[in-house]
């Protein structure tokens, strides 16, 4: 009979890109298939099931693809974090470390109110950083961070140990 596919077997897992020895999780293959992005939103949006969320910060660029749908479907606003130099109001920023050299985030000091309670999304967690220095961002700009969505973590890399004292969850896990 008919068996229904899993999240996991939507996901493309690519050898030595973009570089040798990294194993990269393609979601190209999740968001193609109808069936494959429903079932992305809304595992990812049952995380926030009965939780009290004012704002879905969302991070560039997959955190926008999962981020967006799941606030329009709860009809909350989202809010973009963008690499260095995209956003054209004022903006807050916050540095963090890649591989090799570094990178900054930034988001507009009007997209957060103090108070507000906010529920971070992005695809994947690695070493947690890019997540890590958004949580920052929110924080400077008086929100609260109550959850942190992903739909893919690498939890080899432990990036959750960055994220201590905060609710984490990802949809799928790889060792
Ligand atoms: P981190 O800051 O946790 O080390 O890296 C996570 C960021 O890198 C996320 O924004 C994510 O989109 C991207 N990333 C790193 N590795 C992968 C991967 O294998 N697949 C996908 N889809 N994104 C990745």
């Amino acid at each position: 009979g008919m068996v229904m596919k899993r999240l996991e077997d939507y996901v493309r897992s690519i050898p030595d890109f973009p570089e040798e020895g990294i194993i990269f999780r393609d979601i190209t293959s999740v968001l193609q298939d109808a069936d494959g992005l429903a079932l992305a939103i809304d595992s990812m949006q049952k995380c926030l099931e009965e939780m009290d969320v004012d704002v879905i910060v969302g991070t560039e660029s997959r955190g926008f693809i999962f981020g967006v749908p799941i606030a329009y479907n709860l009809h909350k606003p989202f809010v973009p974090v963008r690499k260095k130099g995209k956003l054209p109001c004022e903006t807050i920023s916050e540095e963090y470390d890649l591989e090799y050299g570094s990178s900054v985030i930034e988001m507009h000091k009007d997209s957060i109110k103090p108070g507000q309670k906010v529920a971070i999304v992005d695809d994947l967690i690695a070493t947690g950083g890019t997540v890590e220095a958004a949580v920052k961002m929110v924080e400077k700009l008086g929100g609260e961070v109550v959850k942190i969505v992903f739909l893919m973590e690498l939890a080899g890399l432990h990036g959750r140990d960055r994220l201590k004292g905060y609710q984490v969850e990802s949809v799928i896990r790889y060792e």
